[in-house]
C-alpha cells in the first residue's frame, strides 16, 4: 500500500467578517487559504452584531471539512488595556470578555490582541495593567487560545520585544490559554532581524519558548528594520524581502503554523499572495 503524505502550507489572510461566518469560510475556499482571521468587531470596537449559531455551526462544518488550521479572531485594535484612563481599560475589558463568551461558537482557535499603549505611564505600570484584565478575563474552561501580538513599537506601545511579551506571560494565572502571534513586519519594525531567522528564533525560544507561537502574520514592511513605523506592504514590495519571508515559512520551528496575510490587498490579491506562497513552500 502506497501513503501519500500530503504537507501543505496552512495560509490565508484577514477577511471581512461583514456578511457573517460562512460567507468567510466560502470566500476563503475561493482564494485558495485554509485559515484566516476576521475582526470579531468594527475595529473601531463598537457594539458586536448577535452571533447567528446556525452561520457558526455551518462554518464550523466547512471547516471540517475542508481541513482548516486555526482560525484567528482579532480584537478591535482600538482596545488599550494599558490605558491610564479607568474608563478605557473596563471598555477594554469587557469587549474582550464579551469576545471570548462570542470564540464559544466556534470552538478552539485563537483570539489575538495588541497588549496595549503605555501612554507614559511607563513600560511596567502597563504591563500590569494588562497582566491584571487578562487575569479577570481568562477561564480555565475555555477553549479559545488568547494570543499577544508582537508589536512593531510605535508610540508607547508594549510588546515591542519577546522579553516585554514574556513579562506579562509571566502574570498571567492562567498562561496555559495564552500564546503569541508573530508579525513579521512588526517584529522587522521592532528591530528584529528576519534575515538572520534562526538568531531571532534562538532569542524568542530563550525568553517566551517557541511552543508559545501559534500563528504568524505574514506581511511586508515598508520602513527599514527598526523603523518604529508599523506600515505594512505587498509580498514583494517592501524592505524585508521575498527571500526572507520564504525563508519565515518553510522555517521547521515556523512552517505547521497557520501564517495570515495583512498585506494591503484586495480579495484578488491576495489570492495572488497565497498562490506565490504556497508556490515557494517545500513539502
Ligand atoms: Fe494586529
Ligand atoms: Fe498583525
Ligand atoms: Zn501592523
Amino acid at each position: 500500500m502506497i501513503f501519500f503524505i500530503i504537507t501543505s502550507i496552512y495560509i490565508g489572510c484577514h477577511l471581512s467578517s461583514s456578511k457573517g461566518f460562512k460567507a468567510m469560510g466560502e470566500t476563503a475556499l475561493e482564494i485558495g487559504a485554509d485559515t484566516f482571521q476576521f475582526f470579531t468587531r468594527n475595529p473601531r470596537g463598537s457594539k458586536a452584531k448577535d452571533i447567528d449559531p446556525q452561520d457558526a455551526a455551518e462554518l464550523r462544518k466547512l471547516l471540517a471539512e475542508h481541513h482548516f488550521a486555526p482560525l484567528i479572531a482579532h480584537a478591535p485594535y482600538t482596545l488599550n488595556p494599558a490605558s491610564a484612563d479607568p474608563k478605557t481599560r473596563e471598555f477594554a475589558l469587557q469587549t474582550m470578555q464579551d469576545d471570548l463568551v462570542r470564540m464559544e461558537y466556534l470552538p478552539g482557535n485563537l483570539y489575538n490582541f495588541h497588549p496595549g499603549s503605555h501612554v507614559g505611564q511607563g513600560v511596567e505600570k502597563g504591563t500590569d495593567l494588562i497582566i491584571s484584565l487578562l487575569n479577570e478575563i481568562l477561564t480555565k474552561d475555555q477553549t479559545t487560545t488568547v494570543l499577544l501580538e508582537t508589536m512593531a513599537g510605535k508610540g508607547s506601545e508594549i510588546g515591542r520585544s519577546f522579553d516585554e511579551l514574556k513579562r506579562i506571560l509571566d502574570g498571567v494565572k492562567l498562561n496555559n490559554k495564552m500564546g503569541v502571534c508573530l508579525d513579521t513586519c512588526h517584529v522587522h519594525d521592532a528591530g528584529y532581524s528576519l534575515a538572520t531567522l534562526d538568531g531571532t528564533l534562538e532569542e524568542f525560544d530563550k525568553q517566551i519558548g517557541l511552543t508559545r507561537l501559534k500563528a504568524v502574520h505574514i506581511n511586508e514592511s515598508l520602513n527599514p528594520r527598526g523603523a518604529h513605523k508599523d506600515r505594512h506592504a505587498v509580498i514583494g514590495g517592501g524592505q524585508i524581502g521575498t527571500d526572507t519571508l520564504t525563508r519565515v515559512i518553510n522555517h521547521p520551528a515556523l512552517k505547521h503554523l497557520p501564517f495570515c496575510l495583512e498585506t494591503p490587498n484586495d480579495l484578488a490579491g491576495y489570492a495572488k499572495e497565497i498562490k506565490l506562497l504556497r508556490s515557494l513552500y517545500r513539502d
